[in-house]
């Protein structure tokens, strides 16, 4: 079985566990959600909804994506100059690759950064509660294209 999949499966357990009942629309955002490697926005798991669900409203998504929040089961990357994007998969502080041309987000494959926060904190005396680590450049599409 794919990650994504035993991710929605798990997904789909939390959510019955807290009392949400599993309706096929929020299945689809949910499977959305974990299938897609992009850090899509709440827009962008709409359009990809519509297609199958035509009456359906952003607003579906967002109580969705503000239920898995409380959950602690997506992580928010929140952005001032544009929409948040969210990870369905890792639903916790990690490093992302941005590009600046396209907008895409990536996990990278390793990253030697994921012990340097608590690292950091423990040297600071800080009690580690979350860290924010991005990496802003042009992704190899963008750079191939140009
Ligand atoms: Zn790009
Ligand atoms: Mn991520």
């Amino acid at each position: 079985m794919a990650d994504s999949e035993k991710r929605l499966e798990q997904l789909v357990e939390r959510l019955r566990e807290y009392g949400c009942r599993i309706t096929p629309q929020r299945l689809a955002i949910l499977r959305i959600l974990t299938s897609s490697e992009n850090h899509p926005s709440a827009e962008d798991i709409y359009e990809q909804l519509r297609v199958q669900f035509p009456t359906t409203s952003l607003a579906t998504v967002y109580k969705m994506i503000a239920m898995l929040k409380e959950m602690n089961e997506v992580l928010e990357l929140e952005f001032r100059d544009r929409s948040n994007r969210y990870d369905g998969n890792r639903p916790y502080p990690h490093t992302h690759l941005i590009c600046l041309r396209c907008g895409t987000i990536q996990d990278p494959e390793q990253s030697e950064l994921e012990n340097l926060p608590r690292q950091i904190a423990l040297r600071a005396g800080y009690q580690l509660v979350s860290h924010r680590f991005d990496i802003y450049g042009i992704c190899p599409a963008c750079q191939a294209a140009e």
